[in-house]
């Protein structure tokens, strides 16, 4: 399969990894983000397969627009993958900052449905597409300091379902593409490019590549028509949860 793909997020990490594997092997990709320096760097390593859009995707209006600016060879978009996100700030809920909530509150989710509202229809219209969505294990699984950011991503799996619901007797697919730990620039920007701290989660283990993440997406897109893998987890192997924590008041 190629066609056009459109890849949020495609400045760093993930969207930057898929939009050169794409773009490699015979598909048009728009590379969606707001550094549009980043951007003009894959444009000039990818050449004409790669179009930069630069575009927050938490603005509705910018989205829009950036959609409707896409030139005729890369607006027929065929899957759209819905990676741009952030986790900002790993604090307990009750010393989180709202600023740091909506930020990801409003690229996670809003950033999401934006892009979505803008392509879905034209895919139904062709009976032909595909929407790739970045959730989280932190979306399946609770832990402390998850609060928004775990919330986050738990919908874009619920979301990734209704949709799945709404296009019953449509060939258009979707999938929720579940992440552990990967290292990319995302604990840079959890922690405002703190070199430490953005180093931490790392310490004594081996994360996830954000090419062990592009494999994954590959392979939904590649698969066949009548084929949707609906949520798929990918985990370090030096990474489980376990569920139950007490707070014990006695020592005896
Ligand atoms: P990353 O290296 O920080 O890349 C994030 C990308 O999102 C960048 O290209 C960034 O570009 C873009 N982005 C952020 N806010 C945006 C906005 N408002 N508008 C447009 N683009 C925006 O992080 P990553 O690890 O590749 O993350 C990709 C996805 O995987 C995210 O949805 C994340 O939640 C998910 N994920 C990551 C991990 C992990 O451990 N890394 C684990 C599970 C899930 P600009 O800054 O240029 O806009």
């Amino acid at each position: 399969m190629s066609g056009v793909i459109c890849i949020t997020g495609a400045s760093a990490g993930i969207g930057q990894a898929a939009a050169k594997r794409f773009a490699t092997h015979g598909w048009r990709v728009v590379g969606m983000a707001r550094r549009l320096d980043r951007l003009e760097g894959l444009k000039n390593e990818l050449g004409d397969a790669f179009y930069p859009a630069a575009c927050d995707v938490g603005d509705r209006d910018a989205v829009a627009d950036a959609f409707a600016a896409l030139p005729p060879e890369f607006a027929d978009i065929d899957v759209l993958v819905n990676n741009a996100g952030v986790g900002k700030g790993l604090d307990l809920a009750q010393d989180a900052t709202l600023d740091d909530w909506d930020v990801m509150i409003q690229t996670n989710i809003n950033g999401l449905l934006y892009c979505t509202h803008a392509v879905l229809p034209g895919m139904v219209a062709k009976n032909h597409g595909f929407i790739v969505n970045l959730g989280s294990i932190a979306g399946e699984y609770n832990y402390k300091t998850g609060n928004v950011y775990g919330a986050t991503k738990a919908f874009v799996k619920h979301f990734t379902q209704n949709l799945k619901a709404d296009l019953l007797g449509t060939m258009v697919r979707v999938s929720c593409i579940e992440p552990g730990l990967t290292r990319t620039e995302f604990q840079q920007v959890r922690f405002d490019r703190d070199e430490a701290k953005s180093e931490a989660p790392y310490r004594g283990i081996t994360p996830l590549t954000a090419g062990d993440i592009v494999e994954a997406i590959w392979w939904v897109v590649n698969q066949p028509e009548h084929v949707t893998v609906t949520t798929l987890e990918i985990w370090p192997t030096d990474l489980a949860n376990g569920t139950f924590a007490f707070h014990r008041r006695t020592s005896d």
